[in-house]
């Protein structure tokens, strides 16, 4: 039967029974039975009776082959939300696991997804999978969802684009992680009917024009290597595979192809009993059809991070066409159609309960994925994401306009309000949660909407400090109150200069003057004399530092007329003035913020040359302000650590440049510092300078100085550099 069709609820039932025994299949009638009086006299859009959606949706989980509490849940999905019917009715009629797949379903369906944006959606996949304490949750959702894509055509143009483009950006990657590719691909074709009708009707017609000519090859091809198995004796099932409309879609737009680029290339699968008859038909192939060379892929050895196993190679085929040919057992087939169903089928013998609140069970769970992932050695956001969940302790909250924000459990509103913005923060006067009013001391749960309420003329209160909870939180409000008071500390600071000068017997008069205050406020980069002496009250400036900026004309004319060889000594001095000037060329006032100091001088170090990305952290110099290194630089090592401070980056302009150091080391060879110049060259601009030098004639040792834009920048150059051959080193060094 076309896995499409709809089923009558005695097709389910006769289905179910190939599976399942007379008391489970009597317990699911009852849910049917249930539904179809709580949903009596309600319609679809479509205008058919209610029923038919949560048996087709059963339907849909039957074929994955689920448990009797998923298929009754099924049944049961919308009639909390649409009937009168409570959770209590439902628990007390088909018991807890059945009321609380329901619930679950019911909570994730409420959450509206309305963005395009990449890193909102992966958010929100998280979210729902945080929500879903039970993956069978998720797997009912993806069932009613499939069946609400099939009947899209009855909702409003809106209304369709809206669910085709969250189906597309949520339900189908979630269908994709969890293995179940069946209703992937189908969200997938579906989405992008409506999304991009235009596109996807000029596929779907090209292909059926093809259609005919392609049967024809593939069937040549088939019986070809039918003829070949054959005289091995293994039993095998091959068929052309079908192409789904959205991965040809995905490839043109991604690869720059035209369609018949993408569809000549014909695809089989091979279907067999065990590992050793996929390698053994692997061998066939090859030995029959000229492999096409970096196409083969061992799944087998190296699953994928969903638990996907096959064999993929392509061919030459017959006349002279590609063939892509996948190779796996029956058991692998299952899992590569049905995902975690399968898996869990396998695992247990049937589909056992799967809780992710129950610790221990959520791990078993994901041990399984996570293992998978370790061996893939895939770098998959998702799974990361997955398994930061299970290990680090996040919230996921939302904002009255469904965006999602990631917290660290324990979060408070004031701690999301502070995330949001710090004026947010600032002007928070309380808080609701899931429309009920919540003291500022909540803590947030995941799925909770927090909505903050702000009045402009609130502002932080001290007690804020033992309620927040992230560190972010805690240095907007002391540097709140650290602004308040400076008034007093501009008072404080000045009474402490004049006390220090006078200790010091000058004359404050004359050192004090207008003048000579505005020259050091503006070596210090300091926005005005006030701001200097707060910065005394605050303590971010050492009094007796200042003493000695102030007072150095003064000193140095007592030198004039004490010294005869002063002028010498005078032009010395401005030599070396120069040099601090050249230094602070490298100023990057903002973009590396300081904890709880404002308007302080600010450079990158230039023995480490860290860039944005890089671990940092300041070191309050003499009179330099503070210069920035990379956590790791080893001139750190034999400094004061009573000096370092905490600094974090705070890029505002991304194309900003930083100078970053690199020595290459490698085999020498003739051509290898071309092979250096065109790879930086290619990725960044910017060469500040070369060298290089040849050592016992056999090694070379090239050192750049090269500009980027960031860590990412940076570690690609690396990554692509440790890839010339004949290089066997690189690393940023310390000048
Ligand atoms: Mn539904």
């Amino acid at each position: 039967m076309d896995s499409s069709k709809e089923w009558t609820i005695h097709h389910l039932i006769e289905y179910l029974s190939t599976y399942m025994d007379d008391v489970q299949i009597k317990q699911i009638k009852q849910a049917y039975t249930y539904a179809k009086k709580m949903h009596s006299g309600q319609t679809r859009k479509s205008g058919i009776e209610y029923i038919v959606h949560p048996v087709q949706v059963a339907s849909i989980l039957a074929r994955l082959k689920m448990d009797k509490e998923t298929i009754e849940a099924g049944f049961l999905h919308d009639v909390v939300e649409d009937t009168p019917a409570t959770l209590t009715d439902i628990k007390n009629n088909f018991g807890t696991d059945v009321a609380e797949i329901v619930d679950g379903v019911t909570k994730i369906g409420q959450v509206e997804y309305r963005s395009n944006q990449e890193r909102l959606a992966a958010n929100h996949r998280k979210l729902l999978l945080a929500m879903s304490h039970d993956i069978r949750v998720i797997i009912v959702k993806l069932a009613d969802r499939l069946h609400n894509m099939r009947t899209l055509q009855f909702l409003s143009e809106e209304k369709q684009k809206q669910i085709a483009n969250e189906t597309l950006e949520i339900y189908a990657p979630l269908a994709d992680r969890l293995g179940i590719n069946t209703i992937k691909w189908e969200l997938e074709d579906l989405s992008l009917r409506y999304l991009k009708p235009k596109e996807y009707y000029q596929i779907a017609d090209s292909m059926k024009i093809k259609l005919k000519e392609r049967v024809a090859i593939v069937n040549q091809a088939i019986d070809e290597l039918k003829q070949l198995i054959d005289e091995l004796n293994i039993q095998t099932e091959i068929y052309g595979r079908p192409k789904h409309i959205y991965s040809i879609y995905r490839k043109m737009q991604t690869k720059h192809k035209e369609f018949d680029q993408i569809y000549d290339l014909l695809a089989l699968r091979v279907i067999v009993d065990n590992v050793k008859d996929c390698y053994d038909i692997l061998g066939i192939v090859h030995t029959h059809w000229k492999p096409i060379p970096g196409r083969f892929k061992d799944y087998i050895a190296m699953p994928k991070a969903n638990m996907y196993q096959s064999l993929h190679t392509t061919v030459i085929g017959p006349k002279g066409n590609p063939i892509e040919i996948q190779i796996r057992t029956k058991k692998m087939h299952e899992i590569a159609e049905y995902g975690i169903a399968a898996h869990w089928a396998y695992k247990q013998g049937q589909f056992n309960k799967v809780q992710f609140n129950d610790d221990e069970n959520k791990l078993n769970w994901f041990k399984q994925i996570i293992e998978f992932q370790d061996m893939s050695n895939s770098d998959d956001e998702f799974m990361e994401g997955v398994k930061g969940d299970l290990f680090t302790d996040c919230v996921y909250a939302f904002t009255p306009k469904g965006d999602v924000i990631e917290l660290p459990k324990g979060s408070s509103p004031l701690d999301m309000a502070y995330l949001i913005h710090t004026q947010v923060g600032n002007h928070t006067t309380g808080a609701k949660v899931n429309g009920k009013i919540v003291p500022l001391s909540y803590q947030i749960k995941t799925g909770d909407i927090v909505e903050i309420a702000t009045s402009d003329k609130s502002y932080p209160k001290r007690d804020w400090l033992q309620i927040v909870h992230t560190r972010r939180a805690v240095n907007k409000i002391k540097r709140y109150f650290r602004k308040l008071d400076k008034e007093n500390n501009i008072e404080y600071g000045k009474e402490r200069l004049i006390q220090e000068l006078k200790n010091n017997n000058y004359n404050v008069d004359e050192i004090l003057t207008q003048d000579n205050l505005q020259k050091v406020v503006e070596k210090l980069s300091y926005n005005n004399i006030d701001d200097l002496f707060a910065a005394i009250g605050f303590g971010d400036i050492n009094v007796i530092s200042l003493v000695n900026r102030l007072t150095e004309e003064q000193r140095q004319k007592a030198k004039t007329v004490n010294d005869l060889n002063s002028e010498q000594e005078i032009l010395n001095r401005s030599t070396d003035d120069n040099d601090d000037n050249k230094q602070e060329k490298e100023i990057v006032h903002g973009d590396v913020a300081v904890e709880g100091i404002d308007n302080v001088l600010v450079r990158l170090s230039n023995c480490c040359f860290p860039v944005p990305g890089d671990d940092i952290v300041g070191y309050i110099t003499q009179g330099k302000g503070i210069s920035v290194h990379r956590n790791d630089c080893s001139n750190l090592e034999q400094i004061d650590s009573s000096k370092l401070v905490n600094v974090s980056w705070n890029i505002r302009d991304k194309n900003a440049l930083y100078t970053s150091y690199l020595q290459v080391r490698g085999f020498n060879r003739v051509g290898i510092l071309n092979d250096v110049l065109r790879i930086v060259n290619n990725t960044t601009k910017m060469v500040d300078s070369v060298s290089g030098r040849v050592q016992q004639n056999k090694y070379v040792l090239i050192s750049l100085l090269i500009s980027v834009h960031n860590l990412e920048d940076l570690n690609r150059i690396i990554t692509n550099l440790k890839n010339i051959p004949d290089v066997y080193e690189v690393e940023r060094a310390i000048k």
